[in-house]
């Protein structure tokens, strides 16, 4: 499987914004750094469609691509950037009060964490959030290129435990630099989003 089409078609800083026509909605978030522009632009096969390291927690909008004109996905924007201010760190709080209370428009949640690394507090609050949402909901565990073989098992046993995830939720070993996990992911999105 892969996808063909990738258009930008806006980017929103508030509920009016969110397109609420019929087309399935699979949003993806992640901590700034964590590669999520690297994720989704090898799942699109694109050098560069969301922007990789541009302005790292500078944005506080929600962008959003529409894929072979069959579904969006959802660019929600990076957190737990240390050097943004008060202000922008509760302009992003609000903006995802507002697309998480709106619980009809996220198909799919993809949650996006460092393989290596056990997750943040701010991981933890974010998977709170897929989790309260009620729809479907995985994880990717980025950056496994960098982990020891030896090391792979414990470290998703880790995120899985930190994150609180029940069985029903998918932790996805993936490597962006790699493509590493592409296909599983892939047929993930198109299971839920693939009409
Ligand atoms: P974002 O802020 O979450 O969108 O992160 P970016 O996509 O900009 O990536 C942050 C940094 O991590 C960049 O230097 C990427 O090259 C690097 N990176 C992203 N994914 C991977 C990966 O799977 N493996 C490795 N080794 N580096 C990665």
């Amino acid at each position: 499987v892969n996808l063909q089409k990738a258009e930008f078609v806006r980017s929103a800083a508030k509920a009016s914004d969110f397109p609420r026509d019929r087309l399935p909605q699979v949003a993806f978030a992640g901590r700034s750094n964590v590669g999520k522009s690297s994720v989704i632009n090898r799942l699109l096969n694109r050098k560069n469609l969301a922007r990789v390291g541009a302005a790292p927690g500078k944005t506080t909008h929600i962008n959003y691509f529409l894929i072979d004109e069959k579904f969006y996905l959802v660019d929600l924007p990076g957190y737990g950037y240390a050097k943004v201010s008060k202000g922008e760190r509760e302009r992003w709080g609000r903006l995802m009060e507002e697309w998480f209370s709106d619980n009809t428009l996220m198909t799919l949640g993809m949650m996006i964490v460092d393989a290596r690394h056990k997750p943040t507090a701010d991981d933890q609050t974010m998977a709170e959030w897929f989790q309260g949402s009620g729809r479907p909901f995985a994880v990717v565990a980025n950056k496994l290129d960098k982990l020891k073989k030896s090391e792979i098992a414990s470290n998703l046993a880790r995120i899985r435990e930190t994150l609180g995830l029940d069985e029903t939720v998918k932790v996805i070993p993936f490597s962006a630099e790699k493509g590493d996990g592409k296909q599983e992911l892939l047929e993930l999105i198109l299971a839920h989003a693939g009409e």
